[in-house]
């Protein structure tokens, strides 16, 4: 019987934590199926049907375990998530350790993988004498800056987004201290606190997994390499989920729906798995599709006035979000537009022959999903590290126009109008369009079989943690 080589990965909690390793783990399997992948889940509280189902789809060959859920009154009330997120997967540490420890009593461990929310477990894979590696779901310009934030952080004074001079990340484009991500925009805060000690707790790893690919940010890849040579960097994108589910009646209505719009003819309009927008923000947002006559299919999710308020727990989630619409906005766009409450299948929306443009929070899944099918964006970013994410998509590779948002982040109705025509009727629109489906065939050579650049990292990788007999 061929050898079988055991690797753990640790997602920090959430579907969309979740989702890009585990992609990540069936992408691995599929090219070496001699590995067995056990995924340690912490969770905050109930699982949601979307992840239960989710898990539901896994080979064979990937062993998922729940570990118990925390206390939720162990948590600090009322902070952000991604200080929830992290504390959660501390909280957790305990039972990580004993389900290493009952993995590893029977066969050693070659590798353990963690999500950067779930850095503390890399100590634990030095326990258990194997090598460490800290999975990226998103772009290498956004985990350059994870690497690069504790220089900064001793270089630079006052805030990051009070400079008046862009700040320099090797091989990046210049970005400004506001478009930095979200926890870095006050620097005495609990969030920039943790976001720090995130970064220098993800550089204890033996390397960086980066859901990116090498044809997309080969400037910035090369000089991580150069600069952090005592990192491994392998980049193994595009990884995405294939396609969503689709057993809802709802989600089925609109891919229906689409079925009966003209050839690229639809905006998309989604801020990811829990994006959120205040009431003011979805009037003009509402008002805006309206406005410009163009055909839309909007995901909409009740409001709120933090950015990720459905991220984790919207006290909203049961509400109808139809009811903040507009009054007669439903009645007047009815013949143009669908708003499908709070979930679609959005892999199946972007690929569908209508959809021409997507609006969105520029989330790293959303914008590969979109790259997959040459489809050019509209960005929104709300939190996180999605204003870089716009910043390459916009400055960089050319295949999405900005919404300049107020101060309070509401995007004004004729800014939304001017810039779905912009990108749905005039010249620069097909110009994106062009260079988006160029990027596409680039994504798909980076994953092909026999010569991609990214199916060449995952060989790397998997000799490396077959040959390895410990630290
Ligand atoms: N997604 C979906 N339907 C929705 C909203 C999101 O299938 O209505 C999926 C989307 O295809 C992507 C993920 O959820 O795979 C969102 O990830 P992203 O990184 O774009 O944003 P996040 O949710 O992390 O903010």
């Amino acid at each position: 019987m061929a050898k079988t080589t055991r690797i753990a990965v640790v997602p920090s909690p959430g579907f969309t934590h979740l989702v890009p390793i585990v992609e990540f783990s069936k992408r691995f399997l599929e090219l070496h199926p001699n590995f067995r992948v056990t995924c340690i889940i912490p969770s905050l509280g109930s699982h949601t049907d979307s992840t239960k189902s989710y898990l539901q789809t896994l080979p064979s060959n990937i062993d998922s375990i729940f570990l118990p859920p925390i206390n939720k009154e162990d948590l600090p009330q009322g902070a952000y998530a991604g200080i929830l997120i992290q504390k959660t997967v501390t909280l957790s540490l305990p039972a990580i350790r004993d389900t290493l420890k009952s993995i590893t009593s029977t066969e050693p461990l070659a590798a353990l993988i963690a999500d950067a929310f779930a850095f503390e477990t890399l100590a634990l894979a030095q326990e258990f004498n194997s090598l460490s590696y800290i999975y990226s779901p998103t772009s290498v310009m956004a985990t350059s800056l994870s690497l690069y934030l504790p220089k900064l952080d001793k270089e630079v004074s006052g805030e990051y987004r009070d400079h008046k001079s862009p700040i320099y990340l090797p091989g990046c484009v210049p970005v400004f201290g506001h478009d930095l991500p979200a926890p870095t925009q006050n620097r005495s805060s609990d969030m920039y606190k943790h976001y720090l000690e995130r970064s220098i707790g993800c550089s204890k790893a033996n390397g960086f997994i980066v859901n990116s690919f090498l044809e997309l940010e080969s400037a910035s890849i090369k000089a991580l390499a150069k600069e952090k040579s005592n990192f491994d960097f392998y980049t193994v994108g595009p990884i995405t989920q294939k396609t969503s589910s689709t057993n809802d009646v709802k989600e089925l209505e609109c891919l229906r729906w689409l079925d009966k719009q003209p050839r690229c003819s639809v905006l998309y309009v989604s801020f990811g798995s829990g994006g959120t927008l205040s009431q003011k923000a979805i009037t003009e947002l509402a008002l805006g599709l309206e406005l410009s006559g163009q055909r839309f299919l909007w995901v909409l999710r009740a409001p709120s006035d933090s950015a990720f308020g459905a991220y984790l727990d919207n006290k909203r989630n049961g509400e109808d979000p139809l009811k903040f619409l507009p009054d007669g906005f439903l009645e007047r766009t009815k013949e143009k537009g669908l708003v499908v409450p709070g979930w679609a299948p959005q892999v199946q929306i972007l690929s569908h022959h209508s959809v021409v443009g997507f609006l969105s929070h520029c989330g790293w899944n959303s914008v590969l999903e979109s790259m997959q099918v040459g489809v050019p964006l509209i960005t929104w970013p709300l939190f996180a590290e999605q204003r870089m994410n716009a910043v390459l998509l916009v400055e960089v590779l050319k295949v999405a126009v900005r919404l300049n948002a107020r101060e309070d982040g509401v995007v004004e109705k004729e800014e939304i109008s001017n810039v779905i025509k912009c990108l749905m009727e005039k010249e620069e629109g097909t110009v994106m369009r062009k260079r988006i489906e160029n990027l596409k065939v680039y994504a798909a050579d980076a994953i092909n079989k026999d010569s991609g650049s990214s199916t060449h990292a995952l060989s790397q990788l998997a000799t490396k943690w077959e040959n390895f007999s410990g630290i």
